[in-house]
């Protein structure tokens, strides 16, 4: 398939923003965006980097009413030498294919994709922030789009990519978070959806999130929805637990979004030789760790935040701190490592970084 590129007239460019303190999280888009249809006669066809556009949808179509969608997220870093820097992005592709076979949608050409990113990143690369922990947040997304209220999988999509900056996720230093366990709403169950990143899953977040906000909490911690008792993840993140000297996080049992920052956590503890285990453990567990001392340091992981600390755990009425209300040493180095690499101002043992401009 060929690439199209029809770049904005040059007197309908978009200001870029000024001061990337004041950026936030996707609110700003670039100029350009990445689209191409499908049909099933066709496969996916008419692929163009374009102007960014609003779409026209018919009001019946798919993902308007049945949510028939997955998404993804991802980031390009303006690092070393003004390089900019992708991080295995071609997981987060990968990752979209699961999301696109569990929800009935056709998979995208990796190659095809990957090398269309690129090129839109490149060439909207000065939206890409210059500050510390700034970055060009990078977002595909499929929609099924059939005009037609019958519930079944649409047999026409939309695929396209979004771009934009986005500002450091913590503007006033690296500062732990708080989060409140949910023992009244679940977020997903294993067989169904969970491990795919698509909209319902979002959708189903939403009271619990107002409520803990409400509360005063950031985020929400999910329980298992069937026992409502082991620990799954947070919000937008997957989280781990240090008892004592081991390192511990939930197994991908299906109802788990497999983060890539998870997984490259994982490698990383294992090969500076922290103990690392994927095992199910309970909020009881927890608890009494965090009252005999064992429990050390407690990180969710994603690519928005990266490593993100967590001092409080609010459990049926009780909070619950951990490291003493600040960042444990294990997090710090986990994000200063990780941030290094991905800004690629040290070397990456592991190859998951890759130069593009
Ligand atoms: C995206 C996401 C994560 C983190 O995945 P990364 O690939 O590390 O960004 C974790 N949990 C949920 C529910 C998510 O949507």
């Amino acid at each position: 398939m060929e690439l199209r590129v029809l770049p904005v007239d040059p007197s309908q460019k978009k200001p870029i923003p000024k001061d990337d303190s004041k950026l936030g999280f996707g609110r700003v888009f670039s100029d350009h965006m990445f689209q191409m249809e499908y049909s099933t006669d066709k496969g996916w066809h008419n692929a163009r980097i374009e102007p960014y556009h609003p779409l026209t949808l018919d009001p019946a179509c798919t993902v308007l009413h049945y949510g028939q969608e997955a998404f993804e997220g991802l980031k390009a870093y303006r690092g070393a030498k003004d390089g900019i820097f992708l991080f295995r992005h071609r997981e987060n592709l990968r990752r979209m294919n699961a999301s696109c076979r569990r929800l009935v949608m056709p998979e995208i050409d990796l190659d095809f994709v990957s090398d269309a990113l690129k090129k839109l990143v490149l060439l909207d690369r000065d939206w890409i922030p210059h500050s510390p922990g700034c970055a060009l947040y990078i977002r595909p997304n499929i929609i099924g789009v059939d005009p037609f209220l019958g519930v079944k999988p649409a047999e026409n999509f939309i695929f396209y990519i979004l771009v934009g900056p986005v500002g450091a996720y913590y503007p006033e230093g690296f500062n732990p978070v708080s989060i409140w366990v949910s023992d009244r709403y679940v977020r997903a169950v294993r067989g169904g959806i969970g491990e795919a990143k698509t909209g319902g899953n979002y959708a189903a977040s939403l009271l619990a999130q107002k409520e803990a906000k409400q509360k005063g909490f950031s985020q929400v911690l999910w329980l298992d929805a069937i026992h409502r008792k082991y620990i799954e993840e947070v919000g937008t993140m997957n989280i781990f637990f240090m008892f004592d000297d081991e390192v511990a996080t939930s197994p991908l049992d299906g109802s788990i979004l497999p983060g890539i920052t998870r997984d490259s956590v994982i490698q990383i503890l294992r090969k500076w030789g922290v103990p690392v285990v994927e095992r199910k453990f309970s909020i009881e567990e927890v608890i009494s760790a965090q009252k005999s001392g064992a429990l050390k340091e407690v990180f969710g992981t994603g690519t928005a935040a990266i490593i993100s600390p967590v001092a409080t755990i609010h459990y049926q009425g009780q909070n619950y701190t951990v490291a003493d209300g600040k960042t444990g040493p294990l997090s710090k180095r986990l994000y200063d490592f990780l941030l290094d690499i991905q800004y690629g101002k040290k070397p990456d043992p592991f190859g998951w970084v890759e130069r593009i401009g």
